[in-house]
C-alpha cells in the first residue's frame, strides 16, 4: 500500500495516469467544470453534473470516479446500472445548495400545500438536490430539471392547469418566474414559514435556499465593470440574484456560458458570474478575448477533491476496496431516477 502522503504532486500525478493506463476503459473519471485544473487533467469527460451522469452510465466503465459534490456522484450512481460502482475522490465534498432542502422537510411543507390545494401541485427539484428530495419528487409524479430546462418544466407544468412546487434554489426559481412574467405569482416557502404568504393565490412556491457561490454576486460587482469598460458584456448564472441577472447583458447555465464564450468574436470582452474556476479555465483556453470574473466567487466544497483524494479512490479500486462507494437505497434510487427520466422525456 503506498503513503500517498509522502509523494510529491509530480509522483501523484505520475500514479494517477499508470492507474488510469491499468484499468483502461474499466474506469471512466468525469469531471464537473467547476473542478480544480489539478482534477480536470484527467478527465474522462467535462461537463454539467446531469450530462456527466448519464455520459457515465452510457460507458461500459465498471468503475465511476465521479469529480464533483456528492449530489452529483448520486445522479451518476442513480442513473448507472446496478453492476457498476461509483466513487467520489472526497466524500466531504456536499453542496450547501442541496443541504437546504432535506426530504422530511419537504414532505412536511408537501403535506401542507396538498391541504391548500389537494392534487393541484407538481413539485419540481432542481439537479442540484440531495437523492431524497428526487426521490420524493418521483414519488409525486414530479420531476427534476436543469438551469437549461427550468423555463421550460415550468412551462409544462402550468399548460396543465398545475402549480409548481419548486425546489431548492430560491433565487432560479425567482428567475424563472420572472422570465415567465410571473413575478407576482410565487412565494417562498420552506419548513418554518408557510403562514402569511398568500400560498393560496400564488401559482409558484419557491424553497428558500440559495448557491453561496452565485449569491456573492452584486449590483456593485456589476457597477464596477459597467464603469471600467462600456464595451464589457456580462454573463451570469441563474443562481445569481435576481437584481444581477436584470443588470447583466446575458444569463444561462454553465454549458450556455462555455459556449458563448467560446463562440464570441475575437478581442470581445467578457465579465462572467459563476464560479471562478470555470471563469478561470475559459480565460485560459480563449486567450483572443478579455475574460474576467465578476468577482472571484470559488465553491470550496468542489475545491475539496484534490489529486490526492483522487489517488486514494483509484487505489481502493485497485486494492478491491468498494467501501469508499456511493450507495443509495433501492427505493431511493428507483424513485429519484423516475423523476429523471420524466425530465428527459419532457425537454
Ligand atoms: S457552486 Fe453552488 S450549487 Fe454548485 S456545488 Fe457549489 S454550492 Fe453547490
Amino acid at each position: 500500500m503506498i503513503d500517498i502522503s509522502k509523494l510529491s504532486d509530480k509522483e501523484v500525478d505520475e500514479k494517477i495516469w499508470e492507474i488510469k493506463e491499468e484499468l483502461k476503459e474499466d474506469l471512466f473519471i468525469p469531471v464537473h467544470h467547476y473542478q480544480r485544473d489539478e482534477i480536470v487533467q484527467f478527465a474522462d469527460y467535462t461537463g454539467d453534473s446531469l450530462e456527466l451522469s448519464r455520459v457515465s452510465a452510457g460507458t461500459g466503465a465498471k468503475f465511476i470516479v465521479f469529480c464533483g459534490v456528492y449530489f452529483m456522484a448520486e445522479i451518476a450512481r442513480t442513473l448507472a446500472s446496478d453492476d457498476k460502482y461509483v466513487f467520489i475522490p472526497n466524500r466531504s465534498a456536499g453542496c450547501p445548495l442541496a443541504d437546504f432542502a432535506f426530504g422530511e422537510d419537504v414532505e412536511y411543507v408537501w403535506e401542507i400545500l396538498q391541504d391548500i390545494h389537494p392534487g393541484g401541485y407538481i413539485p419540481i427539484t432542481y439537479a442540484n438536490s440531495l437523492a431524497d428530495v428526487k426521490a420524493f419528487c418521483g414519488r409525486n409524479e414530479g420531476l427534476v430539471c436543469t438551469s437549461s430546462n427550468v423555463q421550460k418544466i415550468f412551462k409544462w407544468i402550468l399548460d396543465r392547469e398545475k402549480r409548481v412546487f419548486f425546489m431548492p434554489d430560491k433565487n432560479l426559481g425567482m428567475n424563472t418566474a420572472s422570465d415567465l412574467g410571473m413575478e407576482n405569482d410565487y412565494c417562498i416557502v420552506d419548513r418554518y414559514n408557510q403562514d402569511d404568504l398568500n400560498i393560496k393565490e400564488r401559482r409558484i412556491v419557491i424553497w428558500n435556499g440559495f448557491c453561496i457561490v452565485h449569491k456573492v454576486f452584486t449590483l456593485d460587482h456589476v457597477d464596477f465593470w459597467r464603469k471600467k469598460d462600456k464595451e464589457i458584456k456580462i454573463i451570469v448564472h441563474p443562481e445569481c440574484d435576481p437584481e444581477v441577472l436584470k443588470a447583466s447583458d446575458y444569463s444561462g447555465s454553465t454549458s450556455r456560458i462555455k459556449t458563448m464564450i467560446e463562440q464570441a468574436p475575437e478581442n470581445s470582452k467578457w465579465v462572467i458570474g459563476t464560479e471562478y474556476n470555470l471563469v478561470n479555465r475559459l480565460r485560459m483556453n480563449n486567450e483572443d478575448k478579455f475574460i474576467e470574473p465578476l468577482s472571484k466567487s470559488v465553491c470550496v466544497n468542489m475545491s475539496k477533491n484534490t489529486r490526492r483524494d483522487l489517488l486514494a479512490a483509484l487505489t481502493s479500486i485497485q486494492d478491491r476496496d468498494y467501501s469508499r462507494q456511493v450507495v443509495l437505497a433501492q427505493d431511493v434510487t428507483r424513485d429519484a431516477r423516475k423523476a429523471i427520466e420524466k425530465m428527459l422525456e419532457i425537454s
